[in-house]
């Protein structure tokens, strides 16, 4: 699993696992903070239920559970990916 951090871009690729809101899947936000620790309970903002798991915390103070989450790559390692993939051809 990648290790989702402050400051890290992610995108949300799983509906919530407690309720299956599906209306944040595709939302790409940088992560603000990780498991509450700015004193907001990280409560699912759509059925209220407070997860017990890690949650990242975007702008606003919406939580998504990590596990929802996928962390995009900066655009510097897209850029390595990019050249990996042109090699190939070359040969
Ligand atoms: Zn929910």
């Amino acid at each position: 699993m990648e290790n989702i951090k402050v400051g890290d871009l992610v995108i949300v690729v799983k509906p919530t696992t407690c309720c299956g809101f599906i209306g944040d899947v595709g939302k790409v936000f940088t992560v603000l903070d990780i498991d509450g620790g700015i004193g907001i309970p990280s409560e699912c903002w759509n059925c209220g239920q407070v997860s017990d798991s890690i949650d990242a915390a975007e702008r606003d103070n919406y939580w998504h559970e990590i596990k929802t989450l996928k962390k995009i790559p900066p655009l510097s390692e897209l850029d390595k990916i990019e050249t990996k993939e042109e090699l190939p051809c070359k040969v």
